[in-house]
């Protein structure tokens, strides 16, 4: 399929255009987002974010599954969309327990499971499947999880993977990228096209935010 006209906009106009359309956070997910920034913590931007709370409420998942809980705003977030249950996995030791405070103080009913580990060793021991998982970890690893997600993702779920287009490098030729960023690039490619490809899958890549690929288990 050929694209007809070469679109002309600015991308960075269209996005505070776009952004400005966006609503204001609930006060302790805007505080939570303002920490995030402030302390450098890493936290899904507000168009990502945006997509998800359309895709949980057209979902309304019973079960989500998180991989990369950095300090707990997205999955405070989900949860603010959607009444699921909801189990996150953070290897980090400090953003792990900065978590374990912030679910502590606004997951009140304790929907939240905060597990803490790698999720390459976690996911081979979870039994249970999820209708929504948000990938949301280290870049590189997104195709070594895939075999796992795919066996945890209920026929109907939804897989919503962050950072895909890895700020815009993921079009670069192999040649352009950094010697030291180009196992990520390689394996963010590989995983692209597994999603992309997969016949069990349907997906698209939208270019918001640093790329969310959204996709759907037949
Ligand atoms: N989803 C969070 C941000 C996550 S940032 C939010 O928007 O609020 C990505 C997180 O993934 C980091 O905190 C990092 O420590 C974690 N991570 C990276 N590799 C991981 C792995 N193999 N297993 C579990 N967590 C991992
Ligand atoms: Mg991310």
């Amino acid at each position: 399929m050929e694209e007809r006209k070469p679109l002309s906009f600015d991308p960075e106009r269209m996005r505070s255009f776009l952004l400005s359309m966006e609503r204001e956070l609930p006060s302790h997910l805007e505080k939570l987002y303002q920490e995030a920034l402030a302390g450098d913590v890493p936290i899904i931007r507000p168009e990502t974010a945006g997509i998800l709370r359309v895709l949980l409420k057209m979902k309304t998942p019973d079960r989500i599954l998180e991989i990369g809980t950095g300090t707990g705003f997205s999955a405070l977030f989900m949860l603010d969309a959607c009444p699921a249950r909801i189990v996150t996995i953070e290897l980090d030791e400090k953003r792990a327990a900065k978590a374990e405070e912030n679910f502590a103080e606004y997951d009140r009913d304790g929907r939240i499971r905060l597990i803490r580990g790698d999720a390459a060793d976690i996911l081979p021991d979870l039994e249970e499947s999820f209708s929504f998982i948000f990938l949301d970890a280290a870049k590189g690893q997104y195709v070594r999880f895939l075999p796992e997600i795919m066996r945890l993702l209920k026929p109907g779920g939804v897989l919503a993977s962050d950072n895909v287009l890895q700020e815009g490098s993921i079009l670069e030729s192999h040649y352009a990228v950094e010697r030291r960023d180009r196992t990520i690039y390689r394996r963010m490619r590989e995983y692209l096209w597994a999603i992309t490809h997969d016949d069990s899958l349907v997906t698209t890549i939208l270019p918001a935010g640093d790329g969310l690929a959204v996709s759907v288990k037949l």
